[in-house]
């Protein structure tokens, strides 16, 4: 039976000779011909130059472009509720379409790098959007489900935009304090009950006086987002708001 270890080897007998680039390419599409890699939004082979995402579908990405109006419709969801300075989702998250396959395997199947190239995607189109926030803040994860997890996915997208962006990540000041029910089936005013009070800032020096852009996956009732921004305000700081997806 040929494993993967034979195939990379004999791979690399055969393109010995040739340029580190065309090594690669002949490496890449032998491994495509034994493993193929699928696009994670249409779930079709991917073609050698492809990464993650098939052409089609990372030029069809469905984005909301909400950043270029004011007032926009992420803003709007939390007015009343909290000050946010700009906020914006980067793409309509519809069900059964390949934004739910996107997030899906971001989220709950191991595609950390998934979210980090998205994330980039969207920071390179939001780069003066975003130009005069000084640190980026995942919503955090509690210690449980992130130890269940693997990664905090929010985290990842959130690297993937710093990278772009050029600005720090804090990781470790905003906390959640509290193992939380899943908010999936809750309506909108149990979502908000379940989730209130459950963040803590450790160390407030580290942002008084600071932009914060807070960042999440995806943006539904804005519950989870709405208990983090308000614990931040307590310190003095602007938050701005940042999604990758925004639920319909
Ligand atoms: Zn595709």
């Amino acid at each position: 039976m040929i494993n993967s270890t034979q195939i990379i080897r004999h791979a690399s007998l055969v393109t010995r000779h040739a340029s580190p680039n065309i090594q690669n390419h002949n490496l890449m599409s032998l491994l495509d011909l034994f493993f193929p890699r699928i696009c994670y939004g249409c779930k079709k082979p991917l073609y050698v130059h492809e990464y993650l995402l098939c052409d089609y579908c990372r030029f069809n990405l469905p984005v909301t472009n909400f950043h270029n109006t004011q007032n926009n419709e992420v803003e709007q969801i939390f007015y009343g509720r909290v000050y946010v300075e700009k906020a914006t989702s980067f793409i309509f998250f519809k069900k059964h379409s390949s934004t739910q396959s996107l997030l899906h395997y971001l989220k709950y199947k191991g595609k950390s790098e998934l979210a980090v190239y998205l994330g980039k995607i969207a920071g390179k189109e939001l780069k003066l959007f975003y130009s005069d926030i000084d640190l980026i803040i995942p919503v955090p994860l509690h210690p449980k489900k992130l130890k269940l997890r693997g990664y905090n996915q929010s985290e990842m997208i959130s690297k993937g935009l710093s990278r772009e962006l050029q600005k720090p990540i804090s990781t470790n000041n905003l906390i959640k304090k509290e193992h939380t029910e899943t908010q999936t089936r809750k309506n909108k005013y149990s979502r908000y009950l379940n989730i209130k009070d459950k963040f803590d800032v450790i160390n407030h020096i580290d942002i008084e006086n600071k932009h914060v852009l807070i960042v999440d996956d995806v943006l539904t009732t804005g519950a989870t987002l709405e208990s983090c921004i308000s614990e931040l305000l307590k310190y003095n700081v602007k938050v701005s708001v940042f999604t990758l997806g925004f639920a319909k």
